[in-house]
């Protein structure tokens, strides 16, 4: 069942008898892949409805035209990354002498895109999209930056402004954030290590 055969099906609750609809659910606790659906009368948990991928958003005919413009914009979002993206060590500019450390910093642009920034000291080295809880992102670019600058480089020290959307609500996203940054530090990274 996709997402909005969730919202049609119907839920009984077995504490109280009460039966409904997905979407005339209670909405319990939320998680990055969908949320749980309550008890509309006594709020027992009866399940779990989980978002509809952009497939779905843009092919499934009960689809609000907000889930339509969403994935709409999701796709292109995804599109303009992909083109900017750090792909490359050959991106980033010289610097000499070479850091031994770099800033992985965030910045909210006035047009509400989110921006990852990667300083050194007050120079902006590189700049790309921002994913939320993505440290896979974050051990990828610090893979690229110690391949473009060598085992001298020992950090990639994440800005008090950037935690919050780097480590999201996961212990799992710190503990790799953590591990990363200690294969920096052993130069692990580093072009013929
Ligand atoms: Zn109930």
């Amino acid at each position: 069942m996709n997402y909005y055969d969730q919202k049609e099906a119907t839920y009984a609750c077995p504490a109280c008898g009460w039966t409904g609809r997905g979407d005339a659910c209670e909405m319990g606790d939320g998680f990055d892949w969908g949320y749980e659906i309550l008890c509309a009368r006594c709020q027992q948990k009866l399940g779990y409805i989980g978002y509809p991928t952009t497939e779905e958003m843009l092919s499934d005919p009960r689809a609000s035209d907000g889930d339509r413009e969403q994935a709409r914009s999701r796709i292109a979002r995804e599109a303009e990354f992909e083109r900017k993206m750090l792909k490359d060590p050959d991106q980033l500019p010289v610097i000499e002498p070479a850091p031994a450390s770099l800033a992985w910093d965030f910045e909210e642009a006035e047009d509400g895109k989110r921006y990852v920034v990667i300083r050194h000291e007050a120079r902006e080295v590189w700049r790309e999209l921002a994913w939320y809880e993505d440290c896979e992102r974050y051990a990828a670019v610090a893979e690229i930056l110690q391949r473009k600058y060598g085992d001298g480089l020992r950090d990639l020290v994440p800005t008090p402004a950037s935690k919050d959307y780097l480590y999201g609500d996961r212990i799992a996203s710190l503990r790799r954030v953590e591990e990363v940054r200690s294969a920096l530090g052993r130069g692990a990274y580093a072009r013929g290590a």
